[in-house]
This record gives structure tokens, C-alpha cells and sequence, in this order.
């Protein structure tokens, strides 16, 4: 069956003497992987339109059942050209599409998820996008931690949060692994909610624990294969656990 698809190049490799294999997340987050014919001939026609990390109008042919299907054209639509400048932001952009891969059942919305995220890499900002990517991947596998109310008691004073119970404890109901919370309820929900701004408010300290409690709730509730994210991510973004 021909099929005409938005996709994002999650990474190509070569193979035989002059094609190339990639691997796509197509706009209703499928996974496909994908023979380009040829396609380190210098007379080539998809020329640079399948490289890791972009995102094309792809045509391509697939039998059903079948694992890999025949590229037959491919249209670039965004190359992201400023995160391909940037070795930090690639890194990140790069554990994105690393994460997108390996996630066992990737859920409607990975796609749309994925292009805001190069998006904002793109426009200039930072680590703060891995937050905004962990957390609505949470949302998006159900696992997004409750922030209002105590997660054992339902109580709306809530001052901590704790991974394994999966959101905010009142002070009573507070275990051995709760982390005091500092307020920090805003800041979690804007940046879930792509208000990417708001990290500029907080400083660098609180900033490195935050994104080291998301990082963890995300080991914790998405699955223990999430911890090699930090061998593709900058070195300084994930402080060391405390
Ligand atoms: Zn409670």
C-alpha cells in the first residue's frame, strides 16, 4: 500500500554499499522503518531530505505486516537548522528522538508532542524543553503526577511530593522519600503546559532539582530503560541525586 505521511526522521543509518535505512514517526505517532533506495548516490533524489532530525512529507510503499517498507519520495518540510547549529540543543533534540523509539507503545500525540518540542529547541530554548517533554509524556501515558491534593488523603494543603506515590503528600500523610515541594506546583503545571517562559523565574538551583525529580518520576513511572537518557543529554543537566 502507497502511503503519503508527515513524519519526523527519528535516525537513518547506511546500509548496503549506497542506501540508507530510516526510521520515521509518522503524524499518527506509527512507527516505520524505511529502505531509501540509492540514497548515498551524490545524484540521489532524496538528497539531505531524510536526515536525523527533521521532519518531511514522505511517500512510501509498505505491505501489510511488514516491518520495512520502500521509500519512494521524500519532500523536506522543517530542518531545524538553529538546534542543528547548537551541539547542547541537538543533544537534547537527540535524546527526544531517542526516547520516542524505545517508548513499547507510543501513544496518539507522541507526533505532535515531538515537533512542539524541536520547535522550541528550535526558537532558542533549552533544558526547559526536556521538562516540558517529560512531563506531557507523562500526560500522555497517563502517569502525570497529581499536584492538587494528597495523594493518600485527598487534603488540599499539600508541601510535598514524592515519585513512587505519583504526586503531592500533606504533611501527615508524608513518607521517608517525600521532597519538600517549595510551591513548586506552578511551575511544574505552566511548564506542562508549554509556558516555557516561566523557567527564566526560577534560578539555576531550583531549576537542576526540578528537572532531576521530573527525570526521576519519569525512570520511576515510564520505566527503568528511561535512565540511559542521561548518557545522550548534556552532562550538566541532570544534577546527580542527592
Ligand atoms: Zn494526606
Amino acid at each position: 500500500m502507497i502511503k503519503r505521511k508527515e513524519a519526523l526522521i527519528l535516525n537513518s543509518f547506511d546500509y548496503g554499499n549506497t542506501s540508507k535505512i530510516i526510521h520515521i514517526l509518522t503524524s499518527n505517532s506509527e512507527r516505520v522503518s524505511l529502505i531509501a533506495k540509492g540514497a548515498r548516490k551524490p545524484t540521489s533524489r532524496f538528497g539531505g531530505n531524510i536526515e536525523t532530525v527533521s521532519l518531511g512529507d514522505l511517500v512510501y510503499y509498505i505491505k501489510d505486516n511488514r516491518d520495512l517498507g520502500i521509500l519512494k519520495e521524500a519532500a523536506l518540510q522543517q530542518f531545524y537548522s538553529e538546534v542543528k547549529k547548537d551541539l547542547y540543543r541537538l543533544n537534547i533534540a537527540f535524546s527526544f528522538l531517542w526516547t520516542v523509539s524505545r517508548i513499547p507503545d507510543p501513544e496518539r500525540g507522541l507526533f505532535g508532542l515531538t515537533k512542539r518540542s524541536l520547535t522550541f529547541l528550535d526558537r532558542g530554548f533549552r533544558e526547559e524543553v526536556l521538562a516540558y517533554f517529560l512531563l506531557s509524556l507523562f500526560q500522555l501515558s497517563g502517569v502525570f503526577p497529581n499536584l492538587k491534593n494528597c495523594v493518600v488523603c485527598d487534603s488540599e494543603e499539600v508541601d510535598f511530593f514524592d515519585i513512587a506515590s505519583g504526586g503531592s503528600l500533606c504533611k501527615r500523610c508524608k513518607t521517608n522519600t517525600a521532597i519538600l515541594m517549595d510551591g513548586w506546583q506552578n511551575f511544574i503545571l505552566d511548564l506542562s503546559k508549554g509556558r516555557l517562559r516561566v523557567w527564566k523565574e526560577y534560578t539555576f538551583s531550583q531549576r537542576g532539582i526540578l528537572l532531576s525529580i521530573i527525570y526521576r518520576y519519569g525512570v520511576y513511572h515510564i520505566g527503568g530503560w528511561l535512565n540511559r537518557l542521561r548518557d545522550i543529554l548534556p552532562f550538566e543537566i541532570i544534577p546527580k541525586e542527592r
